[in-house]
């Protein structure tokens, strides 16, 4: 039985740690309906409030007042590498490795074909089996365009394999942290195995940029893609991002050539020559009013380092393990108990998760489920606090306990789960 005395201290203590937090306050910065605790950062962020006036000044006055000229006059044409750096700070890499361009799943097709170029003559990638779907259907796609033969092999085991593939491996592409269950796999030790044999590493970020801190400098990565609607906050449909090391840069030879990653793109010459540096990754036009909302979007994170983030995550991923427990909650983790080996999400395991979400959606606290048995619940530290945290632990018990979940209404399926 748990007592009122319970649910008091857990406030309690979850209060004093807000209190005393690194990232106390930030939550004022995002816009958040009364009475909802989100917990779905992690396939939407929310909306920080620097977002809106911005994107009104770029809809009513550098689109509609300065119209064409504003592609100068506002630098439009440097923002996918102006809002690069930014991101680049949030995941280790010096400024001149991360554009801001496309989707994440064309930007991970991108950069497999960029990697086989790299390593000519090698035949393998290695990647995750329990990828996000669309990273296992891009690179399949285009390991075959570059005839490359997709091995899926679990990060758990992607040192010996990359050890047993040797000289034929071209490159190992992984997500930093698996959607599903928020493990953390070990981006230097796969890197530098991959390195061993003279292969690259390309990192999928969509769960690990803006909430662990990711070091792709350092850690020695190749080639990185991630999604800027995420942790990122920079709202639906908004532009992800590739990196590319700056050693590699030179001999980057991606296949989606469009005239903005041009050398020249103003001399309109009938022959593509790559630009220098990582303004070659680049496409198309951007989608600017998204491109530009994610800029301000980023703007929370001013003054944070991704050292602070991420302690801050760890506490307040804790405190929601630590309330289920305190509470007994007994359903099964996903996710690793242990701090080190986890991202910023606990996903619980339940036969009838599905019907689980939609009874907390109800009351106000938004997760997602994920196939075939997950509540999956991604914590944003700048805006999801110890309190609410506990809060969440707090629901969880009472839709198990009252058996919430079996009401009829909560089996029924929209389009998106
Ligand atoms: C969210 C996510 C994506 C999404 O890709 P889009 O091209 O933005 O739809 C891709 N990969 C992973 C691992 C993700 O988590």
């Amino acid at each position: 039985m748990t007592t009122v005395h319970t649910h008091d201290a857990l406030i309690a203590g979850a209060q004093q740690a807000d209190d005393t937090s690194p990232l106390r306050g930030t939550r004022e910065l995002f816009s958040l309906p009364e009475g909802v605790i989100y917990l779905d950062g992690n396939s939407l962020g929310a909306l920080p409030r620097a977002v809106p006036p911005v994107v009104d000044a770029v809809m009513h006055r550098q689109w509609g007042e300065r119209l064409i000229r504003s592609w100068n006059e506002a630098d439009w044409w440097g923002a996918q590498t102006r809002v690069g750096d930014r991101v680049g700070r949030l995941v280790g890499a010096a400024p001149g490795q991360v554009v801001v361009t496309d989707s994440t799943s064309v930007n991970l097709f991108k950069a497999v074909i960029g990697a086989a170029r790299l390593r000519p003559g090698r035949t393998v990638v290695l990647t995750d089996p329990d990828s996000f779907p669309t990273d296992l259907y891009m690179t399949e796609s285009a390991a075959s365009l570059a005839g490359l033969e997709v091995r899926r092999v679990h990060p758990r085991d992607a040192v010996t394999a990359v050890a047993e593939v040797g000289d034929a491996l071209a490159l190992v592409s992984y997500s930093s942290i698996d959607y599903r269950t928020g493990e953390l796999w070990d981006l230097r030790a796969i890197t530098a195995a991959a390195h061993d044999v003279g292969a690259l590493a390309c990192w999928d970020l969509c769960h690990s940029a803006g909430v662990v801190e990711v070091d792709l400098d350092a850690g020695g990565a190749d080639l990185a893609v991630g999604c800027g609607y995420k942790y990122l906050n920079g709202g639906p449909g908004a532009p992800a991002f590739l990196y590319v090391a700056s050693r590699h840069q030179d001999d980057f030879d991606q296949p989606l050539t469009g005239w903005q990653g041009h050398a020249h793109p103003f001399a309109m010459r009938p022959d593509y020559e790559p630009a220098p540096g990582i303004t070659r990754a680049r496409v198309g036009t951007p989608p600017l009013l998204s491109l530009l909302a994610l800029e301000a979007a980023l703007t929370a994170y001013d003054g944070l380092s991704p050292a602070d983030v991420r302690a801050a995550s760890l506490s307040v991923t804790g405190a929601f393990i630590d309330a289920l427990d305190a509470l007994g909650v007994d359903l099964p983790l996903a996710t690793p108990r242990e701090p080190e080996r986890r991202g910023s999400q606990v996903s619980l395991r339940h036969p009838q998760a599905f019907a689980v979400v939609q009874a907390l959606i109800v009351r106000g606290f938004i997760g997602d489920f994920r196939e075939p048995d997950i509540i999956r619940l991604g914590f944003a530290p700048l805006y999801v606090t110890h309190v609410d945290a506990v809060r969440a632990a707090m629901h969880v018990k009472e839709v198990l306990d009252g058996h919430e979940f079996e009401r009829p209404e909560f089996a029924e399926r929209g389009a998106v789960t």
